[in-house]
């Protein structure tokens, strides 16, 4: 390590330290990685942090203000590593290098100069290129958020790729906006109380609307952005958030940003925060991928293609055109499973281009990266070659195909002037190929003469010296120098031997000679000319690449596609799952559909073909047929009994389905979906302070306040939080409001047998059930859908099966026969409901109470349990929707 003092004496800080302190101040709250010799050292706060998160130990040296500095430090060449473990634990870094030589240091400032250092770079999550510290299969995503007179306006980008998206959105609306995006990092204005929590707060001036017009304007060298897309005054203010923050992160480089695109929400399926948490989108309830809907579909052979996947599963689409086009490529790549084995297996050796270009354009790219892209665009044109010369081709296709060629010129020049596998490390050059530039070859002769001049030197001394162990070595402090064993030391120290002493080591004497000193000066030459001129190529092929980055950035995004289509394909024959028809109504028939995470853990877990029904090693296929008049299906059944299972399967179909691509059933026809809502199995949101039970009833009031005809609702055990009774009567009120107020499509699994005496009102409400059997006293799990009411719950026989003690059961069965003997003299606990005014009378209040926000949230309000603070913040949202409800 580094010997510089960091004392700070009675006289105040050290100069080293006042340094410190300067970049720690320009750092606004960043771990400072300050760069001292061949480490990158961490003081005080900043040391204990990482020291804790790196598990590296944490030592101290000299003092401050009285106090022992904390210090820890991490290896220069291991940096990576440790950044990424930083990054993952929420940290964001600034790195300061020393920007001068300590000889440069001493000629400006004396004997005691300081070393220069700057802030070369921050280092956050949402704003990494490095191969190392990106994750292939997944998009990083950056986004900066802000308010602008009562609209969210959202920016977001990939600055690996550089796509760009921008979006604007109600407040009620940005909580399943950020949800969609999954960003790694947000930023937001500082002082705005409605800041999400995790946001890095950021200068309120970044976020002016003229700003970020400006802004993007220059950055892509246009007068008018509207060749883009229509863009609001909101999505241009948080644009220009986005961009102030690159700016500021990359100490004024930019990274690689496309023309943004504008989202309209109306563009996609809405889907809220919950909905994508209960349904294990792209990470299941314990926060891996594993277990995910998207692990389960996943066949991509690229990271490209995974990223473009779990965008697709995240957005689905709505526009029934666009979602046919999707499907018709997956189908053509389906029926031809040949072209797909041979389009997947070179598909596979694909170099991620898109990530290749990020650096690049970043200016952190190495001779590697420009291979990629000269192999990438290479390839890409193979593909292009190899599927225009198949029949038949999908109308999607033939769009994409374009993008992958016209890059011959930019492929021919890399290929002429790039080694075959170009290193990582471009400041050893050797990554420039033979023949590509005749003075540099010429350089390259040069020292290759001298090596080999050098080794004639070595045999002619040992020849005219007679010590057959004499050797020419090299390193990095001496160069080039003549080696003896310290035995035949004296013969060279003579004076007119014609060497000249440099080093005496154990056991070894070193020398000079004119000779040696000459070639090893032209080697040296010729070496110093020969990687200013790789340099000055590399920066030279640099630019040409960057010049062609919007088209090789279409090329990655159509290899992207196929690559998605070719992986839904493959899923499909893997599991033998169909083209669903899409249709503009309000059906929806999923014959034999599966649920396609479940299915694929009972395969692997070793189920047998052919295995017994419920005995939980096949999955049982069922159905989901619903209709304008039959809309709403009431699940009943035991627990285990896979209710929520399928209706989480339904849920799934629908998702997969409108992102383009076959689902798990015999048939399906999906009338397209606005709006996905589903809430199974409470996920207790206890850490935030929440009881699961309010938890359930703010995402119930959410559903029941934006759900409509063209929406699909999945509802599990509403109601299972409280009391019987209080639960019962809430989970009556919510299936009576879905059914006659929202209209949407909805499974609703409920134990509470009393809730199928509303298929008596309710006119488009059917009764099915899971099947279950008592067998010999054991209970069968069939997993089976039926229709008709549940005959009885099977509560004490899944206690059996769960291992409750036999007594404690024995003792139960007794209790329940008690409690039904006396509901069946008073008429159980719903006994008074069949004189309740049912549904049609309340039905326009329900309705009433779903068109008016404001009234929900009141009644929903605990004015008791409120703060102060709570009932001013409550007060400004309901103000918010007020006026956003005014025309
Ligand atoms: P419920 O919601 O009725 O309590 P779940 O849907 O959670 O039941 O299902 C319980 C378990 O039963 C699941 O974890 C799964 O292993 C199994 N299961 C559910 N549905 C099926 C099915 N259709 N085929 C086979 N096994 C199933």
């Amino acid at each position: 390590m580094a010997s510089t003092k960091v004392a700070t004496g009675a006289k105040g800080p050290t100069p080293m330290m006042q340094q410190y302190f300067a970049l720690k101040r320009e750092a606004e709250g960043c771990l400072l990685f300050y760069r001292m010799g061949d480490f990158f050292e961490l003081f005080f706060d900043d040391a204990r942090q990482a020291a804790a998160i790196l598990d590296i130990a944490l030592t101290s040296r000299g003092e401050h203000d009285g106090e022992p500095v904390a210090m820890c430090g991490v290896p220069v060449h291991a940096a990576e590593g440790y950044l990424a473990r930083l990054i993952k634990a929420g940290c964001r870094v600034a790195i300061a290098e020393q920007v001068e030589t300590p000889e440069e240091a001493k000629k400006r400032g004396g004997y005691k100069a300081l070393v220069a250092r700057e802030i070369v770079r921050f280092v956050t999550a949402g704003t990494l290129t490095e191969e190392a510290l990106l994750e292939p299969r997944r998009a990083n995503v950056l986004a900066a958020v802000c308010e602008l007179r009562g609209t969210i306006g959202i920016a977001a980008c990939d600055i690996s790729t550089g796509r760009m998206e921008l979006e604007e959105c109600t407040p009620e609306s940005a909580g399943a906006a950020l949800a969609r995006l999954g960003a790694s990092e947000l930023v937001a204005p500082e002082e705005w109380d409605a800041a999400p929590e995790a946001a890095v707060a950021r200068p309120r001036h970044d976020f002016a609307s003229d700003e970020g017009e400006a802004r993007l304007k220059s950055l892509h060298g246009v007068a008018t952005l509207d060749g883009f897309g229509n863009f609001t005054r909101a999505m241009l203010a948080a644009a220009g958030g986005l961009v102030a923050y690159l700016d500021h992160v990359g100490r004024g480089t930019l990274p690689f940003l496309q023309p943004p695109v504008a989202r309209t929400g109306h563009a996609t399926m809405a889907m809220d925060e919950a909905t994508r948490s209960s349904l294990e989108i792209l990470s299941s309830q314990q926060g891996g991928r594993a277990g995910s809907l998207i692990a389960a579909v996943d066949r991509c052979v690229t990271g490209a293609g995974a990223r473009q996947l779990a965008d697709d599963l995240g957005a689905p689409l709505l526009d029934r055109s666009a979602i046919e086009a999707r499907l018709a490529l997956v189908h053509w790549l389906h029926d031809d499973p040949l072209l797909r084995a041979d389009l997947r297996g070179v598909l596979r050796a694909l170099p991620d281009i898109g990530r290749a270009l990020g650096r690049i354009v970043a200016g952190r790219g190495s001779p590697r990266d420009l291979g990629q892209i000269r192999d990438g665009l290479a390839e890409a044109r193979r593909i292009r070659d190899f599927l225009s010369a198949k029949p038949d081709r999908p109308a999607l296709l033939e769009a994409l195909l374009p993008a992958m060629g016209g890059h011959g010129a930019l492929v021919d020049l890399l290929q002429r002037a790039l080694v075959p596998s170009p290193p990582t490390e471009r400041s050893q050059g050797s990554f420039i190929a033979q023949g590509y530039d005749a003075a540099l070859d010429e350089l390259r002769e040069i020292s290759g003469n001298a090596r080999r001049a050098i080794a004639a030197l070595e045999g002619r001394y040992r020849a005219e010296t007679g010590i057959a162990a004499l050797k020419i070595k090299h390193n990095g402090v001496l160069g080039y120098f003549i080696e003896v064993p310290a035995k035949h030391g004296d013969i060279l120290m003579a004076a007119d031997s014609g060497f000249t002493h440099r080093q005496t080591m154990a056991g070894a004497v070193r020398f000079n000679s004119l000779g040696l000193h000459e070639e090893a000066g032209r080697i040296a030459e010729a070496g110093g000319h020969a990687l200013a001129a790789e340099e000055a190529h590399f920066e030279d092929l640099t630019a040409r690449v960057v010049e062609a980055r919007l088209l090789i950035a279409d090329t990655a995004a159509a290899l992207a596609r196929i690559d998605v289509a070719a992986g839904q394909a493959e899923r499909a024959a893997e599991g033998g799952w169909c083209r669903p028809q899409i249709t503009d109504d309000n059906s929806l028939a999923i014959e034999a559909g599966r649920h396609p995470v479940v299915e694929a853990a009972l395969t692997s877990s070793g189920g047998k073909s052919g295995a017994r029904t419920g005995s939980g090693e096949r999955f049982v296929a069922n159905d989901c047929v619903l209709s304008p008049d039959d809309r709403l299906w009431l699940i009943g059944g035991p627990n285990m009994g896979g209710k929520s299972t399928f209706l989480r399967q339904n849920a799934l179909i629908v998702v997969l389905a409108q992102a383009g691509g076959y689902v798990p059933a015999d048939r399906a026809t999906i009338g397209l979906v606005d709006k996905l809502f589903s809430r199974v199995g409470a996920s207790d949101n206890l850490a935030r302070g929440r009881s699961t039970f309010m938890v359930e009833m703010v995402e119930t009031a959410a559903i029941l306040a934006q759900a409509g005809e063209r929406s699909f609702v999945v509802l599990d055990e509403v109601g299972r939080g409280t009391s019987t009774y209080d639960g019962l009567a809430l989970a009556w009120a919510v299936v009576e409001a879905v059914h006659s107020g929202n209209k949407s499509r909805c499974l609703f699994a409920t134990h509470y047998h009393e809730l199928s005496r509303l298929a008596e009102s309710c006119e488009a409400l059917s009764l099915h059930h899971v099947r279950a059997r008592e067998w010999r006293g054991e209970l069968v799990l069939l997993h089976e859908l039926a229709d008709g009411p549940a005959d009885r719950s099977y509560g004490l026989a899944v206690a059996k099966l769960a291992g409750v003690p036999k007594a404690v059961v024995t003792r139960a069965r007794s209790v329940l026969d008690r409690l039904e003997q006396a509901r069946s003299e008073t008429g159980g606990i719903a006994a008074g409901l069949g004189d309740l005014p049912l549904f049609a009378a309340a039905a326009s209040a329900v309705h009433d109470e779903r068109v008016d926000p404001v009234r929900q949230q009141l009644d929903l309000l605990d004015v008791d349990a409120l703060s102060p603070r709570e009932a001013l913040e409550m007060l400004y949202s309901l103000k918010r929707l007020t006026t956003e409800r005014e025309p």
